[in-house]
């Protein structure tokens, strides 16, 4: 291994920074320099106050220009913060940026050592090693990657809905795909929004139709993307599209088919009113469904399933819009961008059978309950019960499926606030006595703790504690037909049994259960509690670490329909911004293979978490995509052959950086 004073042509400038108080105060940064001044190829060695300040910045340019400074070394804070800054300081001084190397000796001496002695031999030890390894730095080169302006869109709920249209209305093109038969989500179905009481069909409807019918917007619902590939700038899609046995552009939404069909009575549990109603085999989802075109449930349509219906149904089509004989078909797309905005689902309450959802036919939960409360759902909007009744007292249960170890540890945020809008719509419906029963009450939005006072003056009680159990053990007559439900007050300390005809079960919300799944399809990753997981909680929340392929709503996590709308937004501007560059620079910071030394073993291609390796069969090596390739170093280490190097990591930066920690001058 050579020494760094051998190589004559080297000049090196050496910058420690005091960070304020965050270094100096435990690192004798003029006896570092001292050390470090007297190694041969250091021509420039400077303690800094403030080495990411602008004249910090300036004063490394003018050294390199002035003494012809051929690499440089700052100790300072963690490249995290300041490497790309330093970089840039190299680049405008004349130098490559990859000529740089930064040593972290706040995070990794200043911080952590409280001996000011070995805090400084520390930065010593460290700081030698960044100038023995940065000698063998080579100039890089940043690639540029085309993007190409087309935008996928997973999801139609709101979230989706919100970025594709903020996208289309920018004039980009978007793939909106939805599983469903007609976009529109969960909010679809909801009666009114919190706080402010407005009708949630009033205006997510128009949202609906403005997607529908834009000319930047492809709308394929009742569709999945299965397969997905490509990098930032060009990701290629492949979406399945499952027959409706409807030709969507004929069907005008009329409904006489409905009518129509051999099925005189709805049998069928109706998806959208959860199951409070039944449908046909040929059915909308909801009157204002988009597109307004009936779907074929091929599950009991008599003439998918058999092929000998009367077909009363393609009778009364006068569009002829019928075609029985419709397969699967594929699409194939290539995009630039895509966002993920796949939803949520709720908690089942089957799994917390002490709330007695499934036993006790008045244990409806929230979802219901939004049903009920609609003018359109399956009551015309009047509270009935299953057995017929109207309630007289009505328990609502919040946090059920949240902020409890035995189901979900997280608040999913909405609940206190749609349980206590579903308090006031039960009671105005039906003028029941209600019961809140929460743990604590969160109302962290602009105007929802207003809405609370509102809720308190209408005479809604509120119980603070987590309800044991509900029951229908009667201890007297006038109990029987109720459902007891017995709860710790936590503010008057003792036990409670309160007698009520219904149970609203306030269910919480959870990551949907082909999280995993889509997280696979899009090389994402999710969190230790399901939901897709953002590059960075504060300052990157709608970026995956996946370049190009962001995140909307609720499945990064629990969120009402505010915050969703904003991040789509966020996720649509993070895709402008990409789209309107109309490049990507790629980091040279990469792997790539020698190809006459790999043996083509494969070992390398199950490693990368980046999906950057494929193996080429005409010529059984394997190869690295650098577009994909985050230089993670994982297959470097793995490679049986060593046939892998790694741009800033080869062999000689590295053993050079450990003979400076090792090697004393
Ligand atoms: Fe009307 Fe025909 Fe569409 Fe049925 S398939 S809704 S009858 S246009
Ligand atoms: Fe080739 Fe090494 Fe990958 Fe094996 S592990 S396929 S030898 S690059
Ligand atoms: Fe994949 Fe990491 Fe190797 Fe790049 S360095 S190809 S990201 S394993």
């Amino acid at each position: 291994m050579s020494s760094t004073g051998s190589n004559g042509s080297i000049r090196i400038g050496y910058y420690i920074c005091h960070c304020g108080h965050n270094i100096a105060g435990t690192i004798d940064v003029a006896a570092v320099a001292e050390v470090i001044k007297k190694i041969p190829s250091v021509v420039v060695c400077r303690d800094y106050k403030y080495m990411c300040s602008d004249p910090g910045q300036e004063l490394l340019q003018e050294d390199i220009k002035e003494h012809n400074l051929n690499r440089i070394v700052v100790a300072s804070c963690s490249p995290l913060l300041h490497e790309n800054t330093f970089r840039l300081a190299t680049e405008k001084g004349g130098l490559n940026p990859y000529y740089f190397h930064m040593v972290n000796i706040r995070e990794n001496a200043s911080w952590v050592h409280e001996d000011k002695e070995q805090a400084t031999q520390k930065a010593i030890d460290l700081s030698r090693a960044a100038i023995q390894r940065v000698t063998f730095h080579k100039a890089l080169e940043k690639r540029q990657v085309p993007i190409n302006p087309d935008v996928l869109i997973v999801g139609g709920g709101i979230a989706g809905i919100h970025a594709a249209l903020t996208l289309a209305n920018g004039g980009k093109k978007v793939y909106l795909v939805e599983r469903d038969p007609t976009i529109g989500g969960h909010m679809a179905q909801f009666d009114k929004t919190f706080p402010t009481l407005d009708c949630a069909a009033c205006i997510l409807t128009p949202k609906m139709s403005d997607v529908n019918r834009h000319p930047n917007i492809t709308l394929w619902t009742y569709s999945e993307v299965v397969e997905f590939s490509g990098f930032v700038g060009s990701f290629k899609a492949k979406i399945k599209r499952k027959p409706r046995y409807i030709n969507e552009d004929l069907c005008v939404g009329c409904l006489d088919c409905i009518d129509a069909c051999v099925y005189k009575e709805a049998k069928y549990k109706d998806e959208f009113n959860v199951g409070l109603s039944n449908r046909k085999p040929i059915y909308i989802p909801f009157p204002q469904a988009t597109p307004q075109v009936v779907v074929v449930d091929p599950e009991n349509c008599i003439q998918v399933k058999r092929g000998k219906c009367k077909q009363t149904c393609v009778e009364v089509c006068d569009r002829e819009a019928f075609d029985f004989d419709q397969q699967e078909k594929y699409e194939e797309i290539e995009i630039g961008t895509t966002i993920l905005a796949t939803g949520f689902q709720t908690f089942n309450p089957e799994k917390t059978p002490y709330y007695g959802y499934g036993t006790y036919k008045n244990v409806y939960t929230s979802l219901e309950v939004e049903r009920l409360v609609n003018a359109a759902g399956p009551t015309g909007g009047e509270v009935i019960l299953r057995d017929g009744k109207k309630p007289k007292t009505v328990g609502i249960i919040h946090c059920v499926g949240s902020r409890d170890a035995k189901t979900n540890n997280w608040c999913s945020r909405v609940c206190c606030m749609y349980s206590l809008k579903l308090a006031h719509l039960i009671k105005e419906h039906s003028d029941a006595e209600i019961y809140n029963f929460y743990i604590d009450m969160r109302t962290p939005g602009k105007g929802y703790e207003e809405f609370y006072d509102k809720l308190l003056q209408e005479g809604v009680h509120f119980v603070r504690g987590r309800v044991a159990e509900v029951t229908d053990w009667a201890a007297e007559k006038e109990e029987e037909d109720k459902l007891i439900i017995r709860v710790e007050d936590t503010l008057i300390g003792a036990v409670r049994r309160i007698p009520v005809d219904m149970v609203v079960l306030s269910v919480g919300i959870v990551p949907r259960e082909n999280a995993q799944e889509m997280r696979r399809l899009f090389n994402i990753s999710c969190a230790t509690d399901g939901f897709f997981l953002e590059r960075h909680p504060k300052l990157a929340p709608v970026d995956t670490a996946s370049e190009g392929i962001f995140i909307a709503g609720a499945c990064q996590g629990p969120k009402d329909i505010p915050d969703s709308v904003a991040q789509a937004g966020a996720a649509a501007a993070q895709a402008l911004a990409l789209i309107d560059k109309g490049f990507m620079e790629l980091e040279p910071v990469t792997a790539s293979i020698f190809e006459e030394e790999c043996s083509g073993c494969k070992s390398c291609i199950p490693l990368c978490p980046y999906s950057a390796i494929s193996f080429i069969e005409e010529k059984l090596k394997a190869e690295i995509n650098e577009a994909l390739c985050k230089g993670c170093g994982t297959c470097v280490a793995a490679c049986p052959s060593g046939s892998i190097i790694q741009n800033l990591f080869d062999d000689e930066e590295i053993f050079s950086e450990i003979d400076g920690l090792l090697v004393q001058y």
